[in-house]
């Protein structure tokens, strides 16, 4: 007997390829889908591993870019209907070409991961952490009062610079990170691009200004571009009443 009957709705549609996708998810190390091939629950479950797998980033295991872009849309339109404030954080390391230079490829990623586990262990359950480049990681934080915020950003430097990540002959490693923050626009529909150009510009200040530190957008109210404004304005109610 077949160990793997086929569902009836599988044998009705021959031209379903599935075979790419089941030796993708195993080349990553996720299991098969459980249950009868081709029913309801295994390709749900199929589904939901591979949207999975499309939202990680693979050395890390951190969200990815696309899938921390898509959490930053929906914050924005939580904050804009809501009017609660979040913090967006970038963190890069600082002289990362150093430590591949230095010490090989092969120590520079695991340099990234002892960060990215620096990371997540600092922030709370409700945050998101992403890779969102080769150094570079991103940090949403919904709900956070920007009495808060430079605080949080601080403790995320500091955990980060007294990591350890030991070396296969001798000793070990500490780099350091700069971080960069804004806080969303409340009451405003902004977009990705613009929020994370803000947090973004405060990183390379803090680069600028030396690195290993942390510097936050000071005023959350006066900064609101004209094209913010325009979005929020343009999908205003208050235009179908002009
Ligand atoms: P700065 O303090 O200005 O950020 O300097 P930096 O050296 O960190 O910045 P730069 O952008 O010049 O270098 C980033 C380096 O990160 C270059 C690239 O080779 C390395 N890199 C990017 N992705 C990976 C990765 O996945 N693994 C490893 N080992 N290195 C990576
Ligand atoms: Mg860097
Ligand atoms: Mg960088």
């Amino acid at each position: 007997m077949d160990a793997h009957p086929l569902h009836p709705r599988l044998i009705k549609t021959p031209a379903l390829r599935l075979e790419s996708a089941l030796a993708l998810l195993r080349h990553s190390g996720y299991g098969e889908p459980e249950g009868l091939p081709g029913s309801e629950a295994w390709l749900q479950q199929l589904v939901d591993r591979l949207v999975d797998l499309s939202s990680r980033d693979p050395l890390t295991g951190l969200a990815n870019r696309r899938y921390f872009e898509l959490a930053v849309a929906r914050e924005i339109d939580r904050v804009a209907r809501s009017g609660e404030s979040a913090l967006l954080l970038v963190v890069d390391i600082d002289h990362f070409k150093r430590v591949n230079d230095n010490h090989g490829h092969a120590v520079g990623d695991q340099v990234i991961r002892a960060v990215s586990e620096a990371l997540a262990v600092t922030v709370r359950p409700m945050d998101l952490v992403a890779r969102v480049g080769g150094e570079e990681f991103a940090i949403m934080l919904p709900n956070c009062p920007a009495a808060f915020g430079p605080q949080v950003a601080e403790r995320v430097r500091r955990r980060v610079a007294r990591t350890q990540v030991p070396l296969q002959d001798n000793g070990a490693l500490t780099v350091t990170v700069s971080v960069g923050g804004a806080f969303a626009q409340q009451w405003v529909r902004s977009s990705t691009e613009l929020w994370m150009e803000r947090a973004d510009r405060q990183l390379y200040r803090a680069k600028a200004e030396g690195r290993d530190r942390v510097c936050l957008e000071a005023s959350t109210v006066s900064s609101v571009t004209a094209e913010e404004k325009g979005m929020l304005y343009g999908t205003s109610q208050f235009q179908d009443l002009a």
